[in-house]
Order: C-alpha cells, then sequence, then structure tokens
C-alpha cells in the first residue's frame, strides 16, 4: 500500500515536470536544441524571433541558404570552401552549441550521444504561418522516415565512416529516408570558424575534401535537410568527428606516411640509408617461402636489399639500354628505390611472363598473410609510376598490408600520396 503511494507521487511529479519541460522549450539546453530545429527563418521574420535563432544554431540566415541552393550546385563543384560564402559567417560563428559537443569522442559515440536526448521539447516558429507550428522531438527514434509530415529531422541515425590521408578526407554515410539532400562540414578546429562545406544530394552518400593541411586534425559533422514550399528545413548537426589527417614527417632523409618508410618516386631516400634487408622482413620472407612450399609452390629471392649504389648502376644500365623514358618505366632512379628500404623483394623471376605463373598466382593470393602487399599492381602504373610487378613484395607488417590489400588499392591511393619524379 505504501508503494503503490510513493508511486503515484512519483509519477505524478514525473508528469509534471514533463509538463513544465514543453513549457520552458527554448530554456532547455543548447545542445539538445540542435537537434530539433524545426524550420528556416525568413529574414522578415529574424526581428521577431531572436531568441529562437539563439537556441537554434543552424536556422540560418536566408545567405547561408541562397549559398547552397540545389540549382547552384553539381555533383563536380560542390566541394566549395565555404570561405568563397562570407554571408555565412556570422551564422556559423553563432553556433555555439555544437562547439560544446566534445570533439575528441570516436565515431561510436555518436550513438550514445544521440540517445541521450531523451527530454521533450518544442520550439516555436514565429517565421510564418504555414511553419507556424510547434514540433517536437521525443527522442531519438524521430527522423524524417517517421515524420514525413512533420518539419523536423534528427541526426541521430547518421553514421560518418572516415577515412583519412595525408591530405584529404574522404567520409560516407548511411543514405537517411526522406532527406533531400546532407550538408558536411570539415574545419580544422571544433568550432568550426572557417569551416569547409560540402553538400550532396539524396542519391549521393559519399564526398571527400582535399588539399587540406598536413598534419592536422580536422574535425566533421553532418545534417540532412528537406525542401518544403521552396524552403530548406534542416536538421541539427550530428556529433562532431575527429578526422587525424595521416603524418607525413622527414626522418634523417627518409619519408613516413604514418610510420610507414616510403620509397618511390616523389619520396626518396639518402644515399647513406639502409643496409640489408630488415630481421622482420627476412623473417616473413622465410615463413612465406615455407607456406608455398607446403603447398607446392617453389618460391625464392631474386632480389631483396639493394644499396644506393647498386641501384645507381642498375638504374644506368637500363637507361643505356633502353632509355630514359623506359628505364623509369620498371627501374627506379637511385635513392628511390623501394629495395634500398630494406623491406622489399623480387620472388623468382623479374619477367612480365612470371605474371601467368602457378607462383606469381599463390603470391598475390597470399602474401598478405605474411605482411606484404604486391606494391605495383596491374592496372596502376599511373599511380605507383611502375609496370605491373607480380614478383616485387612490400612488407608492411600483418595488419597495415591485411588491410591495405583488402583496400584493393595502392599505397599511394591509401596513404593519398604520389610517385611522380619531380624533374
Ligand atoms: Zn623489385
Amino acid at each position: 500500500m505504501m508503494k503503490k503511494t510513493v508511486v503515484l507521487i512519483l509519477l505524478s511529479v514525473l508528469l509534471m515536470s514533463a509538463v513544465s519541460c514543453r513549457n520552458q522549450s527554448s530554456a532547455s539546453s543548447a545542445a539538445d536544441s540542435t537537434l530539433s530545429q524545426n524550420t528556416t527563418v525568413q529574414p522578415s521574420a529574424e526581428s521577431s524571433a531572436p531568441a529562437d535563432r539563439a537556441e537554434q544554431p543552424s536556422v540560418n540566415s536566408q545567405p547561408k541558404q541562397e549559398s547552397l541552393h540545389p540549382s547552384s550546385q553539381s555533383a563536380e563543384s560542390s566541394q566549395t570552401p565555404e570561405s568563397s560564402a562570407p554571408a555565412s559567417q556570422p551564422a556559423e560563428s553563432s553556433q555555439t552549441s555544437e562547439s560544446s559537443a566534445p570533439a575528441s569522442q570516436p565515431a561510436e559515440s555518436n550513438l550514445a550521444s544521440a540517445s541521450s536526448v531523451s527530454s521533450s521539447q518544442s520550439v516555436e516558429s514565429t517565421s510564418s504561418n504555414e511553419l507556424q507550428t510547434t514540433s517536437e522531438v521525443s527522442s531519438m527514434q524521430q527522423s524524417f522516415s517517421e515524420t514525413s509530415t512533420s518539419t523536423e529531422n534528427s541526426v541521430s541515425d547518421i553514421f560518418l565512416n572516415i577515412h583519412t590521408k595525408v591530405s584529404s578526407v574522404s567520409v560516407s554515410w548511411n543514405l537517411i529516408k526522406n532527406a533531400d539532400g546532407y550538408i558536411v562540414e570539415c574545419s580544422s578546429s571544433a568550432d568550426f570558424p572557417q569551416e569547409y562545406t560540402s553538400e550532396r544530394q539524396t542519391t549521393e552518400n559519399s564526398l571527400t575534401f582535399e588539399q587540406l593541411q598536413q598534419n592536422t586534425t580536422y574535425f566533421l559533422r553532418i545534417r540532412t535537410y528537406r525542401t518544403k514550399n521552396g524552403e530548406r528545413i534542416y536538421s541539427g548537426w550530428s556529433e562532431t568527428y575527429t578526422a587525424p589527417l595521416k603524418t607525413i614527417e622527414v626522418i634523417d632523409g627518409a619519408t613516413y606516411v604514418d610510420g610507414v618508410l616510403i620509397a618511390n618516386k616523389t619520396y626518396a631516400l639518402p644515399s647513406y640509408f639502409g643496409y640489408g634487408l630488415t630481421d622482420e622482413t627476412y623473417q616473413a620472407y622465410n615463413a612465406m617461402v615455407a607456406a608455398a612450399a607446403a603447398d607446392g609452390i617453389t618460391l625464392w629471392m631474386e632480389s631483396g636489399f639493394r644499396s644506393y649504389d647498386t641501384q645507381s648502376f642498375t638504374y644506368q644500365s637500363f637507361v643505356w639500354d633502353r632509355g630514359v623514358a623506359l628505364a623509369d618505366l620498371c627501374s627506379a632512379r637511385p635513392g628511390h628505390s623501394e629495395h634500398q628500404t630494406g623491406l622489399a623483394l623480387d620472388f623468382n623471376t623479374t619477367s612480365d611472363a612470371f605474371a601467368y605463373t602457378p607462383e606469381a598466382a599463390w603470391i598475390e593470393a597470399h602474401c598478405a598473410e605474411f605482411g606484404f602487399i604486391i606494391r605495383y599492381p596491374q592496372g596502376k602504373e599511373e599511380i605507383t609510376g611502375y609496370k605491373y610487378e607480380p614478383w616485387h613484395v612490400r612488407y608492411l607488417g600483418m595488419e597495415k598490408a591485411a588491410e591495405i590489400s583488402a583496400s584493393g588499392l595502392t599505397l599511394e591511393e591509401y596513404y593519398g600520396i604520389t610517385s611522380i619524379y619531380q624533374d
């Protein structure tokens, strides 16, 4: 009996606080309000709704919306740095609520964070009659797909997948039902003061921000919009994601990308670099040869470490034989050979016919299991700078080799680097 009374009292209190919460509307937390912007604000209404604007950071002024008008954007031209649209800056700088979002949270935290928004709240618009409705976002469950006739949406179910390179970030996301498009911002500051905005229409769910500053951590966020009566209705911004670009550093004249030593046409090694295959490479090679033998495949090392001086001689021989252009396709200039890293080796025979042997097929199928990748794959000559070499493998360790191998990308593509002689 006592218990029942207590429960009843508790229920009453909860009910009262829920009503009170609803009435407070814009007094609720700023962070929550980002999930419930329900309307665009027309210019004439702006002065009449200053409180709403303060609480609705992503309900921006008209110029911002115009700068993102679909007709002015094609998929190709949509990666427009926002700095070219200064009119939008003041509106963005008022988005103080997002800046309080913990920028360092891993992507996985997005769901948890979004689901924590559980309180009902209402935001009233005074901008126009047709949009003068009180909308409510009661929980993360509410989104476009479930409220197709209402004016709000939610970003709680958008998730960014991020792949960083040395100077670019590629993002993709799940398509949201009934969204007309997506706005993605990328900034070197979690406050997004100088954001770099891009936009995609509904059918597209990926984009790449390029020409970013190396060795910098970028911040990303996404929101959706619908178009109603010619007006864009934006969702709030998602959680802020961090995107640390792959680091690129030069140590004693050698270039490392994310700790991976690079020697290609762009990045050279100093003449004194290297002394032989690294222990790890040699052990991985031995393990691979043994495993191949168990499968009835005979592998041997045709060429392992090559010093700067050896490579000078090798390359010069090619030049004498075939001229510079052909030599550059199949032999590295001194300092640019991956063999000088002590992490690369050639199997069996370095002739084009090797590609059609069972040995080559076995190498391709299994080398990643031992930490190697086929460094110069078929059809990637323009990217790696070398013709297909089924015999040449590069040691990266099992984890990285498996990841890069599975990506189908060359080392250059995976890290976003070039392989081009400077002269
Ligand atoms: Zn080689």
